[in-house]
Parts: structure tokens; C-alpha cells; sequence
């Protein structure tokens, strides 16, 4: 089951949610700390940010239209070859 996670864009939370297949295109998630309705989705990486501490680079998660759907790209961060 897929699980999302969503960044809201005014406060800055960002909560995870459990969407099941029937539901994901007419979910409509609130931020559960200031109530907004302004939320990005972006991709799950617990293994990555669970070893990222806080300080370093930080991977980020560009979304954009395919179709009907929007998908997010994982942008990790790290050396230029
Ligand atoms: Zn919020």
C-alpha cells in the first residue's frame, strides 16, 4: 500500500498518508497542523532522509503534470561527475 507524504506549503509540515488505490484520485488532504489545503506531494524516502540528520544536502522532490497525474521526481543530491 502506498504511502505518501505530504509537505504543506505554509506551515512547512509534513505528514504521512496511508492512500488506498480507490482513493487516490479523490483524496483531498488537509494540512493536520494549520488546516491548509496547500500540499505538495512528495515522494517517500524514510531510509534516505532517516540518514540525513538534518544537516547536509538535502534530497527534493520536483513535481509536475503527466497526464492526468502528477508525478514527483526524487532529486538527490550529490557530487557532479
Ligand atoms: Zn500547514
Amino acid at each position: 500500500m502506498p504511502i505518501y507524504e505530504f509537505r504543506c506549503l505554509k506551515c512547512g509540515n509534513v505528514q504521512e498518508v496511508i492512500v488506498t488505490k480507490s482513493e487516490s484520485d479523490s483524496v483531498e488532504m488537509k494540512c493536520n497542523a494549520c488546516e491548509s489545503s496547500d500540499l505538495e506531494r512528495v515522494l517517500s524516502a524514510a531510509s534516505y532522509t532517516m540518514g540525513a540528520s538534518g544537516s547536509g544536502p538535502q534530497p527534493s522532490v520536483s513535481t509536475k503534470t503527466c497526464g492526468e497525474n502528477t508525478c514527483g521526481t526524487l532529486n538527490i543530491p550529490g557530487p557532479t561527475r
